[in-house]
């Protein structure tokens, strides 16, 4: 957490919390008058803990907080969760054992025609909400929510960047810290797992190694197979660092590459740095996928860049603005996302270089800046 800047000698400084999430609950009320919507319901997901600082246990007992247009945001919660709510302005409803939660929240909805319910609920909640309102239309939270969470605050910025730096310190240890030869991808991936911890983050979330012809599927599972000279590793990882995650790709090779293998990697490496060369704002979301495409496609690889340029990054690894064809949002200063290009050749070896950058008022911000070159491990 921030500290706000002192003022003068003896004069006391409120304490500034560094999200404002009442402010966030007023911007959504806005939003959500703007667009008809009676009332929301948010219950595991990011969404939540945007909102309130609040982030729900997802189990079967259901908490869930209510927002509407016009009044105060009210918080159902397990009564014996209650005690984990530090927000002192939000109203909390703790249910006891022998209630049904459900109940309170549709009594609390009544008279709402139009909800929006978070995208993760589980349907074991939606569907019996549905029947007890079963006269309501339901959309999805996200397309209101992602209005105000996609455009990045200075503080969510400050988290991003210290957890791309951090995943960057990682980067830069491997050469000399992980061995590669001779060990399987699981013992690789549980070093780059312990490592993203040891540079400050409260989680590793993920962190995928794949080697020689298992680098061709983007999201291998790290397993069994033993890494060994003249192998293409890609190593994809992230975790979660003051809430928000990194998630940074560089692909090394065991040992010296072959000609192929350099050539490919120039290739993603060059869409990588074309893709973001393209990021500022008011450019479309899917012209930066096609940047980074069109250097691939000309090189002969097109059909080989199976996925899309990049995706959303914040509380959620992936959210919305998604860097992809057909996505005609125009980028706005605060939007943080990857960009993420790939080549892969099923049965040889597969490359993806990533980082995550923000839209600035002109052009980018990078917030990963590690080398992208091939790096040779042993
Ligand atoms: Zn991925
Ligand atoms: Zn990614
Ligand atoms: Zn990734």
């Amino acid at each position: 957490m921030r500290e706000p800047s002192a003022g003068e000698v003896g004069q006391t400084v409120p304490p500034v919390p560094l999200f404002d999430h009442r402010r966030r609950v007023e911007l959504l009320q806005g939003l959500m008058a703007d667009r008809g919507v009676d009332a929301m319901l948010l219950a595991v997901g990011a969404d939540l803990p945007y909102f309130t600082g609040y982030e729900a246990m997802a189990s079967e007992r259901m908490t869930m907080l209510t927002v509407t247009p016009d009044s105060e945001p009210v918080l159902f919660i397990p009564a014996l969760e209650a005690p984990r709510v530090e927000a002192d302005w939000l109203e909390v409803v703790p249910w006891g054992e022998l209630e049904d939660p459900i109940a309170l929240v549709a009594d609390r909805c009544s008279g709402a025609r139009r909800l929006a319910v978070g995208d993760h609920t589980w349907s074991a909640f939606l569907v019996r909400l549905q029947e007890r309102l079963p006269d309501s239309q339901w959309s999805t939270a996200s397309e209101i929510t992602s209005q105000l969470r996609m455009i990045k605050e200075p503080s969510e910025i400050d988290a991003l960047r210290a957890a791309a730096s951090a995943v960057d310190r990682v980067l830069a240890r491997i050469p000399g810290e992980i061995r590669f030869a001779g060990r399987s991808e699981v013992d690789v991936s549980r070093d780059l797992a312990e490592m993203t911890v040891e540079e400050g983050h409260e989680t590793a979330a993920f962190s995928i190694v794949a080697s020689g012809e298992n680098g061709a599927s983007p999201h291998h599972e790290p397993g069994n197979r033993v890494i060994s000279k003249a192998d293409l590793v890609v190593c994809d990882f992230g975790g979660r660092y003051d809430g928000y995650y990194s998630d940074v790709t560089r692909t090394f090779v065991v040992g010296e590459p072959s000609p192929d293998q350099v050539r490919a990697h120039g290739l993603v490496r060059a869409a990588n740095q074309v893709g973001r060369a393209k990021v500022g704002p008011g450019v479309e979301c899917q012209d930066v996928d096609r940047a980074a495409r069109q250097v691939i496609d000309d090189a002969g690889y097109g059909e080989r860049f199976i996925h899309r340029t990049g995706h959303g990054i914040g509380l959620e690894v992936h959210e919305h603005p998604y860097i992809v064809e057909g996505n005609r949002l125009a980028l706005k200063p605060g939007m943080a996302f990857s960009v993420e290009p790939g080549i892969y050749l099923p049965g040889e070896f597969g490359i993806r270089i990533e980082d995550i950058v923000v839209c600035g008022e002109a052009g980018r911000d990078d917030l990963n800046e590690a080398a992208r070159d091939l790096v040779v491990v042993g």
